[in-house]
């Protein structure tokens, strides 16, 4: 890409400096400077200049893929941490069974990890065929390395679809590979279906804030790539019937690797909160009016043996931190039951909480739009109905 300005018609009125999002312009001697490091060639400025003085030339898109019947079968990316394989690797090989049954391709995970059962455990959840890079070094997730690995298999094999995690894994490598492939990704998706009559995958996310869904098409590049939140889906039960000749490993020595980083160690986060392995979830809201309600909502989430959560709204006044918000922005949850508490259900907050199994609100305003996503609605004041509900659980 490029970005010229025209110094002959360039009057150094500055109106492309107000209107570049990025703070890439300066003016001096009255005529427009680029920072190309800032640039992002978004064009705010060429629809600003007056005078026509500014010009962004764009790459032409990449070509699509000439023959897509090359491309065959759907990939799930399963994703291991510290060589345990994460429950989305078994949510996307629940839902992908349901979009290979309408397309008569087979359902296939990559695996990218250390030796050890993990291979045969995606059989066992359901894949057709597993293809492996196998290598005790492969053990934590490193960008470059898992890129190299991805790209390598997907250029040799030539999926049609490839589903990951929306993790921080997914969110971290699948773009880069998809990038080194030129085709599209569409990321955090909460939706996946194949449209009939194309047989193109539907791939739907929330939008503009989480107020529009958004239905996006891949139609001339492979793979179609997703990334699917953690949660959506339910996991793939296992099966014992397990074929090895299923298996299909790939040495990592065949495989180039451009790695610019050097993993030292690995250390645990402090925060010790999983929440979208969590039964029962206690979340507060800014309805606690003070950051000393965390309390309260700690007291009832220890009684129940769940995990405390928390709207956005908690979060940003700084009552509580970041890894306890559910919601479009957090994490998305599906507990079996979760508790909102002076949460006032914001069309952002439910999308990361409202496919859990059973809803419980309170809520002082019985017109909180929380109370139409609740199983349980408790209309009341939370310090009233809290203790109320404590007392209840400690006499059983
Ligand atoms: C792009 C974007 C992303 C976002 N992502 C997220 C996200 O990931 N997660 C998220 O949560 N939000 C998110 N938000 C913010 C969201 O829009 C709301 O602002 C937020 O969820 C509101 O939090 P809240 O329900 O705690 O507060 P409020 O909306 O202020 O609700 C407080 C509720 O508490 C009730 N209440 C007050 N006192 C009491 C009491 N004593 N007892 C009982 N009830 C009481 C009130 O009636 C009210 O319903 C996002 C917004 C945007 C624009």
């Amino acid at each position: 890409m490029k970005i010229t300005i025209n110094i002959e018609k360039c009057t150094g009125c500055g109106l492309c400096v107000k209107a570049c999002p990025f703070n890439a312009i300066k003016v001096e001697n009255e005529i427009a400077i680029v920072d190309l490091d800032l640039c992002n060639y978004c064009g705010a400025c060429v629809e600003e200049c007056p005078v026509e003085a500014i010009a962004v030339e764009r790459d032409a898109p990449a070509e699509g893929v000439k023959d897509l019947s090359l491309y065959q079968d759907l990939w799930v990316f399963a994703e291991q941490r510290s060589g345990k394989l994460a429950h989305v690797s078994f949510e996307l090989l629940h839902e992908g069974r349901k979009l290979v049954s309408s397309l008569g391709q087979k359902l296939c995970a990559v695996y990218i990890g250390p030796p050890g059962s993990n291979t045969e455990e995606l059989l066992r959840r359901g894949a057709d065929k597993v293809y492996a890079v196998v290598d005790d070094s492969l053990l934590h997730f490193q960008d470059d390395i898992f890129t190299d690995i991805l790209v390598h298999l997907i250029r040799r094999y030539k999926p049609a679809i490839l589903l990951a995690g929306a993790t921080y894994i997914g969110r971290s490598f699948i773009p880069r590979t998809a990038a080194r492939l030129r085709t599209g990704l569409t990321a955090d998706c909460t939706g996946l279906e194949i449209d009939p009559e194309t047989k193109l995958l539907r791939q739907t996310r929330p939008t503009f804030g989480g107020n529009l869904m958004a239905t996006i098409l891949c139609e001339k590049h492979r793979p179609q790539m997703s990334t699917v939140r953690p949660r959506i889906f339910d996991e793939a039960p296992a099966t014992s019937a397990v074929d090895k000749n299923r298996i299909t490993e790939i040495s990592l020595s065949e495989i180039k690797i451009n790695n610019r980083l050097n993993l030292l160690e690995m250390i645990p986060g402090t925060e010790e909160i999983d929440l979208t392995d969590a039964d029962i979830i206690v979340s507060g809201g800014r309805g606690l009016g003070k950051p000393e309600g965390f309390a309260l909502i700690k007291e009832l989430a220890d009684a129940l043996g769940g995990v405390v959560g928390s709207s956005r709204a908690a979060v940003d006044a700084g009552w509580i931190s970041y890894a306890h918000q559910v919601g479009q922005t957090g994490k998305t949850v599906k507990p079996k039951v979760y508790i909102a508490c002076g949460i006032s259900g914001a069309i952002q907050h439910l999308a990361g909480m409202n496919t859990s199994d059973v809803i419980v609100a309170i809520n002082k305003d019985s017109a909180a739009p929380i109370f139409r996503s609740a199983n349980y609605s408790l209309v009341g004041d939370l310090y009233e109905i809290i203790p109320a509900l404590l007392r209840a659980v400690k006499s059983q």
